[in-house]
């Protein structure tokens, strides 16, 4: 039992550990097919995944951020791309429903993303700014009872499942002083008037995981569509989102890197050359240790910072920790689960070329390393 863990969270992971194991016939189809199955979402929501940190008086389980990071976790060791549209929806998204939305829009919005009718988008990035993301450019202008959207947003997680994308748009001038001054979050729904969304990105990896481009042509919202308070979104929305999407991501890389991983133990066990399972080589078995150990100090760096959040204190510079560190961790695990499966394990069929391609988006999407880098830097140095 992990220190952080208690019986239930472990119950709840080993729940959808075993439906997730069910998935994985139905994975290269949909991967070829570019998309998640509709009734994959919607046993998820069956399963209660979808809401499960949503509070009980909110509809949903109430399930600590330790938990999430565990479940994230089992369903990241068969299918990537299934982990990263939940961390989105019930990470980023639902996280932010929850913690800044009126009555009336948690009421809206959070029945249909915990149901498994669909996934909840979040849109930042745009063209120019992605790193930067206080440099953004879409504008919302109060139009009498609405507001007017126009802008473009790169790089969508989960829009075409979505009923609803958290949009970060621009209230106002640009001050270039203060760029971050004026970001507003818009609950903007994917059916709204001059809401269009793009052809999907054709990607290395993750290719089930949609990812298209928004663009807002004089997109009209409703004046109830301003998620917390207007001018604020940039700290309290982008960045606090991200906090919380970090440490989902991180579980995600955690579960890229022991699926692979597992995977290679299991071939090295039965894959016999010069008359013995390669298993018994000690080159094998270093590097198989030294993935299993880093496997093992990435999941605890995911922990700690999903524990710090549940108890209500910082742990911004606790995700970008674990982000950092399971991410680029993610990258030698699955680089030496391939390299143990041979010829073999650079062949479609096998699990690990599909993981090893999945496992390099972890160390961008979020916050690259580089900006990880900094931000555990700026709680060093206090500069
Ligand atoms: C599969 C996928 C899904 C995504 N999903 C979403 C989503 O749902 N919503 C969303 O809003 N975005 C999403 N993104 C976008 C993602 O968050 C951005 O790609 C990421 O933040 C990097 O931004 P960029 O691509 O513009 O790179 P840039 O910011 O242009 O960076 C390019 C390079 O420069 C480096 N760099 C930039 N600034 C600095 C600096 N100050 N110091 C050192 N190095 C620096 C970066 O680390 C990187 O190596 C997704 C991306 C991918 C690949």
């Amino acid at each position: 039992m992990l220190p952080v863990a208690g019986s239930d969270e472990r119950l709840l992971a080993d729940a959808v550990a075993a439906y997730a194991r069910d998935l994985a016939p139905r994975i290269p189809a949909a991967e070829e097919a570019g998309a998640i199955p509709r009734e994959v979402i919607a046993d998820l929501g069956r399963l209660g995944v979808l809401g499960m940190t949503i509070p009980e008086p909110d509809g949903g389980l109430g399930a600590s951020s330790v938990a999430f990071a565990l479940v994230l976790e089992e369903i990241a060791a068969v299918w990537p791309s299934l982990a990263v549209g939940v961390s989105v929806n019930s990470g980023i998204a639902e996280g932010t429903i929850v913690r800044l939305g009126t009555p009336e829009q948690k009421k809206r919005w959070l029945p249909r993303l915990i149901d498994g009718s669909g996934l909840a988008s979040f849109a930042l990035t745009e063209p120019g700014s992605g790193s930067d993301a206080a440099a953004l450019r879409t504008t919302a202008r109060r139009d009498g009872p609405t507001w007017v959207l126009n802008g473009r947003k790169m790089f969508v997680t989960n829009l075409r499942y979505a009923p609803v994308a958290i949009v970060l748009a621009r209230v106002g001038e640009m001050d270039a002083h203060r760029p971050h001054a004026g970001i507003t979050a818009f609950l903007v729904p994917t059916d709204a008037p001059g809401v269009v969304i793009g052809r999907a990105e054709s990607k290395m990896g993750l290719l089930a995981s949609d990812t298209s481009p928004l663009t807002l042509e004089d997109a009209r919202v409703g004046a109830d569509a301003v998620l917390g308070p207007q001018g604020t979104a940039f700290g309290a929305v982008a960045m606090a989102g991200l906090d919380g999407g970090r440490i989902g991501i991180a579980a995600q890389a955690v579960g890229i890197a022991r699926g692979a991983i597992d995977r290679a133990a299991a071939y090295a066990r039965e894959r016999r050359q010069f008359g013995r399972p390669i298993g018994d080589f000690q080159l094998v078995r270093n590097a198989l240790a030294r993935a299993q150990t880093d496997i093992s100090a990435a999941r605890l760096l995911t922990l700690r910072a999903a524990w710090l959040k549940d108890r209500g204190r910082p742990f911004t510079t606790e995700a970008s920790k674990a982000k950092l560190f399971a991410s680029e961790m993610a990258q030698r695990a699955t680089h030496v689960a391939v390299q143990t499966l041979g010829g073999y394990g650079y062949m479609r069929e096998a699990a690990v070329e599909r993981m090893a391609r999945d496992a390099r988006a972890t160390t961008i999407y979020e916050g690259t390393s580089e900006i990880q880098r900094l931000v555990i830097a700026r709680g060093m140095l206090s500069l």
